[in-house]
């Protein structure tokens, strides 16, 4: 294969990038860069945490900016390595201040993030866990889509530096962020790519880097029952779960992989979630769908079956999307649901649709890495027994 170089474009260039980024890794993958170029290994440590600091604390992107890093080491650095993150392909921003970025992990991988202002202490960032998705809930715009692959932990932390670098938020600091909070509510199931979830959560609330604490990063799951547990042993972080339905019958239909872990089993992984209580609460979303799960009996029974579960409740108004196959409730039918559930002692907040303009909501993600074909559709439709 001929492999031709453009050396005229700069930085950003195929060139450029060819190098390995050294941005989004976690520490002790800097500390293996590090050995692998032939630090001495009784000072490896200290460099990876060096490094760690200019890179994930203080956003830097040219290693010539490490100024207590020696000039010889640098120089070594900038001939290996980058410091760039993946391309952004599209960046959109809402009237409403919401932002979204599509970025481009490798040709055909695609997968988009939403900065969400005003959500968690100050604004929250959605981040995308795999590209693509293989649970085909049917509401959602990304279970249109195949799954093309899990994301890496480096790819997952990389959509935090994005943001960071168009919010100007370098360096961390603990003060008036807009960036406070981080929802894995983008594309994918977080729990099918626990491994390098579980990385990037070590990455992104390391105190000496990118510092949002996991008491401030929420996993959702549609529902991976036997990996609950172990999300929470192993990140800390806090848990929500897409229920949408209260009985299994029309939760198999809604969300297919409850006929795989079914409410009884959901609702025992998810009291076996550590730590739970008033500070520790469980969120449920809700998306409310017209004449499919609104109905006053429904809102009874979603508060029954929470019952002992240290929960909120959030309402989602159904963000609909090209060809969706569903309508959202009306304004007053999502009132009385949340009246009924407040009523219960539960704070359900109704979700308020963000960034509706630039199909930024919840579920509306999905890029155009790899489409189903409308047989593939079709046929899993009948599957499903529309
Ligand atoms: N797979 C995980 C992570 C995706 S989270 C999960 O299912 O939890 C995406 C959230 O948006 C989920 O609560 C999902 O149910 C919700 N959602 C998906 N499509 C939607 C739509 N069209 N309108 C409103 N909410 C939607």
């Amino acid at each position: 294969m001929k492999v031709e170089l453009d050396l005229s474009r700069g930085a950003g260039s195929p060139a450029v990038t060819a190098l390995p980024s050294l941005a989004g890794m976690s520490l002790a993958a800097l500390k293996a860069e590090v050995e692998a170029m032939g630090v001495d290994p009784k000072k490896a440590n200290m460099r990876a945490k060096q490094l760690r600091r200019w890179i994930h604390h203080f956003g830097v992107q040219d290693f010539a900016d490490m100024t207590d890093v020696a000039k010889e080491l640098r120089a070594q650095l900038a001939e290996k390595y980058v410091l760039a993150r993946p391309d952004v392909s599209d960046h959109q921003v809402s009237r409403d201040g919401t932002q979204k970025w599509l970025t481009r992990f490798g040709p055909g991988v695609e997968g988009e993030s939403v900065y969400i202002p005003g959500v968690g202490k100050a604004g929250a960032l959605c981040v995308s866990s795999q590209v693509g998705c293989t649970l085909n809930c049917t509401f959602c715009h990304t279970g249109t889509q195949k799954l093309v692959r899990n994301l890496t932990a480096q790819e997952i932390v990389a959509q935090v530096l994005i943001a960071r670098d168009q919010l100007a938020e370098w360096p961390s600091s603990n003060e008036d962020r807009l960036l406070t909070n981080i929802v894995f509510m983008g594309m994918g199931e977080p729990l099918y790519n626990l491994d390098n979830v579980a990385e990037a959560i070590d990455t992104i609330s390391d105190g000496d880097g990118i510092s949002i604490g996991r008491r401030r990063i929420t996993v959702s799951t549609a529902g991976v029952a036997p990996k609950i547990p172990e999300l929470g042993a192993r990140t800390g972080a806090m848990l929500a779960i897409s229920l949408h339905a209260t009985h299994d019958d029309l939760r198999n239909e809604l969300v297919p992989i409850n006929r795989k872990y079914n409410l009884k089993e959901l609702f025992d992984a998810i009291r076996a979630y550590p730590d739970l209580g008033n500070s520790k609460r469980v969120t449920f979303e809700y998306v409310m769908l017209k004449g499919v799960n609104d109905t006053l009996a429904e809102a009874r029974d979603l508060v029954r079956l929470l019952k002992g579960v240290p929960a909120k409740i959030n309402l989602i108004p159904f963000n609909p999307w090209p060809g969706s196959p569903y309508e959202c409730s009306d304004w007053e039918t999502i009132e009385a649901f949340a009246e009924v559930v407040n009523r219960a002692g539960y704070a359900s907040p109704i979700r308020t649709p963000r960034g509706r303009d630039i199909l930024a909501a919840c579920g509306q993600l999905r890029s155009e890495s790899v489409k189903k074909s409308a047989a593939e559709r079709r046929r899993e439709a009948e599957a499903a027994g529309d």
